[in-house]
This record gives structure tokens, C-alpha cells and sequence, in this order.
């Protein structure tokens, strides 16, 4: 036998038994973003590679150390998409979205790269759905984005799960709020860990995230908060969203430590947490990024976004039992005895499927007794056995797989008798 190939490390098969939970879950987010207004995009699996680190930070883990990158043919740097927003916005400029209308509603899903370290929860591609509001600078947008997130999780009868909130101020006064932070900090620099250290010069914020617990005592004692270092406008704008929040029971808490990976946010930013995930337990992420087109060629455009990620959602939901143990039911098992009536039980097959039910048969040719097991293990609803008797006398005898009870019906009268 010859050596078995195997899937990428971080990947994994999304196997035909276990796909309808996907397709239950994928058909349930359509509705409920049709329910927002929300429109479809779907953008291409990979983008010229400065897209990205224009975009999501030079400095962030994600284009530092996480993107697929390659060089095409001519010699192009391409990555294969480390997240959506930024393909989003780029699609927004390219088709002049802005000039159609002066406001846009979002929706995306599919699959995403990173080459991040496999754990539970985290893959090296995985599928995220997400939505963005282009146009709208008001705190009306954030909370319908935010909303939105919370309806879908509770909408799919998700229950141990948190709203967090925060808020980065907007750019300039966030660097400025950078540099206090690194002068507070600065006197213990030395007792961080390898990555802190690393990242204090060029990402300072992600401190906030490091789970060593020397760097966390640091962070606890000394590290200002940006919730304190906000003007008057910022802190204006976040008691709108949180005054909005309130008055549509949204329930959330705030996490004044809470920095997000990327570059690009704004303002507000959230995350949903599961408390069923262990360490990665970020079920979604997101918040305002009003510079995002601009910084990107197009006109100043304020918007509001998140992302989420579907394994995880898989993940919690399994916990908490929420998917039926089974796919879906087949209507009807045809079993074709000989090959004297092969041409003809086919057309009928055929028959029965324009018409709109779903029928599969046997393609091995088996024995009929083996052809019920499998009927069975496919848990059709009726079942058939065409032979020549049945050709002759133009009846069959529908078997209902539950009760075992026969009815003898005309085969040109098959389809009625399974629309009823
Ligand atoms: P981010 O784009 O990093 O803000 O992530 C948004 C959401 O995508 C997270 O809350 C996770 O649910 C999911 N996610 C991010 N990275 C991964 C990964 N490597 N594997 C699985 N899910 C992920």
C-alpha cells in the first residue's frame, strides 16, 4: 500500500455526517440577517498582500507572523485572507459602493488562514460570518451591529455567553493615551515576559492580553486604563451606545482591559465570550473603524463591524446539546431486483425526483435483503422493490419503514401518493 497523504496541519474535513449542523446553523444566520437588512458580499479567497498589512497592522500578530503569503507567477506578493473586513473594504472602494448609496448593510461568510498555533478553537483555516455598516457615524449603528451579534446567538438558543464592551477612543487621542501607558509601564519593562518586551514599542495595547501571570500583576498595577483617558466627545459617545444597549435589554459588562487585535478600531469595540470554550473562548469580535476606507484610498467613510467565528459556535452549541442526532430523512428507497427491470425502475427513480422527493437506490448490486438494511440505514421513510411482477401488473407495494405496513399503489400514481 502506498504512504497516505494527510490534511495541513490546522485543517480539518467537514465530514457529510456531520454537515447539517453546519447547514441548520448557515440557513438560521441568513434569516436572521435578511431580518437586519443585511446584503451578502463574497469576496475572493486571496488579496495583494499589502492589503492586508495596510490594513490590519503592520504590527500586528496577524501580518507579522500569521498570513499565507506567496509570490504568484509575476512575482506578486498574494495572501490568502487572514480576516474579511479588510477585503470588504477594498471591494467597497473598487465598486464605488459609496456613490450608490450613502449607507451599506454587509454580510459575509466563509473560509479564512492563519497560520496560528492549533489548539482547540483555533485552526489554521476556519470559517468566520460576519457583517460591517458602511456610512453611519452614530451610535444607532454600533448597536444595531451589536444587536445584531446578540440576536444570532440567542436566536440560536446559545446560553452561556457574555457581551463585553470597551472603548479605544478615536486615534489621536488613543496615541496619545499609547505614550502614558508606555511611561507608566516602562520602569518595569524588564520584568515582562519575551513577547511583552517584544511587542512594547510596536503594539503596547496587546500587553493587555498576555496571559503570563508576572505580566498580568504588572498590567493590574500599573497599567492606566484608556476608559479614564477619554475626552469629552469619546466618553459622549459611548454612554449613547451604552444608553441604547439599555433601553433595548441587551445585556453586557464592561471590559475596560479589552483591546482587540487589530489596528483599525475606533471608539467602541466589543467581544461575545463563551463560557464553555476554555482559553479561546472568543465567540465573536468587533467594533467601529471610521478611518478603515480612507486609510485604504477611499473617501472618509465611517462604519462599524464584527466577526465571528462558526467552529467555536459549533463547539459551544454541541456542548450545550443544541443540534437533533440526526441528518435529515429520505423520502423514499427504491430497490431494483434484476437487471431485467434496471432500465425501466431508473426512469422511475428519475420520475419521482423531478417531482420533487428525495429517492436513492442501491449502485451495487446487491441482494434485496441488503438493499432494506440499507433503506433502513438511511432512514427513508418508504421503501419500494421493483421486479418484474411490479413491471407486469404496473403496481407496487410502498412499505412505511416505521410500521412496516404496506399499500399497494400504481406506479404512475407513486408521486401523488407521496404528496400527500
Ligand atoms: P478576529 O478576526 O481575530 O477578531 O476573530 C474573530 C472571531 O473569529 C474570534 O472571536 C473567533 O471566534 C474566530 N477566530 C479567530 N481566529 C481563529 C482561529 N485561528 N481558529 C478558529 N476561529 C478563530
Amino acid at each position: 500500500m502506498k504512504n497516505k497523504i494527510k490534511s495541513v496541519k490546522g485543517t480539518y474535513d467537514l465530514l457529510p455526517s456531520e454537515i447539517y449542523k453546519w447547514q441548520e446553523v448557515e440557513n438560521k444566520l441568513r434569516s436572521i440577517f435578511s431580518l437586519y437588512n443585511f446584503l451578502e458580499i463574497r469576496t475572493p479567497i486571496f488579496e495583494k498582500s499589502k492589503l492586508f498589512s495596510r490594513s490590519v497592522g503592520e504590527f500586528t500578530d496577524i501580518v507579522n507572523k500569521e498570513m499565507y503569503s506567496f509570490l504568484d507567477k509575476g512575482k506578486e506578493s498574494l495572501t490568502l485572507r487572514p480576516e474579511l473586513t479588510a477585503s470588504v473594504v477594498r471591494s467597497y472602494i473598487e465598486h464605488n459602493f459609496q456613490q450608490i448609496s450613502s449607507i451599506h448593510k454587509i454580510w459575509y461568510y466563509g473560509p479564512l488562514f492563519r497560520q496560528e498555533k492549533p489548539q482547540a478553537g483555533r485552526y489554521r483555516q476556519f470559517y468566520q460570518f460576519g457583517s460591517e455598516i458602511f456610512g453611519s457615524a452614530y451610535p444607532e449603528s454600533d448597536v444595531e451591529l451589536i444587536d445584531l451579534a446578540y440576536t444570532i446567538y440567542t436566536k440560536l438558543g446559545l446560553k452561556n455567553w457574555t457581551l463585553y464592551i470597551n472603548t479605544l477612543g478615536k486615534k489621536e487621542n488613543r496615541n496619545k493615551y499609547i505614550e502614558i501607558l508606555k511611561e507608566s509601564l516602562f520602569p518595569y519593562k524588564d520584568k515582562m515576559c519575551a513577547n511583552c518586551k517584544n511587542r512594547f514599542d510596536k503594539n503596547i495595547l496587546r500587553l493587555f492580553d498576555c496571559k503570563n501571570s508576572n505580566c498580568k500583576k504588572i498590567m493590574n498595577e500599573y497599567a492606566p486604563l484608556i476608559i479614564d483617558h477619554l475626552s469629552n466627545d469619546e466618553k459622549d459617545y459611548f454612554e449613547e451606545v451604552k444608553s441604547l444597549l439599555d433601553q433595548l435589554n441587551i445585556n453586557y459588562e464592561i471590559d475596560p482591559t479589552m483591546v482587540r487585535g487589530l489596528d483599525y478600531y475606533t471608539n467602541m469595540i466589543f467581544e461575545i465570550r463563551s463560557e464553555n470554550l476554555g482559553s479561546q473562548d472568543a465567540l465573536c469580535g468587533g467594533g467601529r473603524y471610521n478611518n478603515l476606507v480612507e486609510d485604504l484610498g477611499g473617501k472618509f467613510t465611517p462604519a462599524v463591524g464584527f466577526a465571528a467565528g462558526m467552529e467555536r459556535l459549533m463547539i459551544a452549541m454541541e456542548k450545550e446539546n443544541l443540534f437533533k442526532n440526526e441528518s435529515e430523512e429520505l423520502d423514499i428507497y427504491i430497490a431494483i431486483m434484476n437487471k431485467n427491470v434496471r432500465n425501466k425502475a431508473m426512469q422511475i427513480v428519475k420520475e419521482i425526483r423531478n417531482n420533487g422527493h428525495s429517492v436513492d437506490m442501491d449502485l451495487q448490486r446487491r441482494s434485496v435483503k441488503a438493499m432494506m438494511r440499507e433503506a433502513n440505514k438511511k432512514r427513508a421513510k418508504y421503501s419500494i422493490v421493483i421486479g418484474e411482477n411490479e413491471l407486469q401488473s404496473g403496481e407496487v407495494n410502498i412499505k412505511t419503514m416505521e410500521s412496516g405496513k404496506a399499500k399497494t399503489v400504481k406506479i404512475d400514481k407513486i408521486n401523488d401518493f407521496l404528496s400527500v
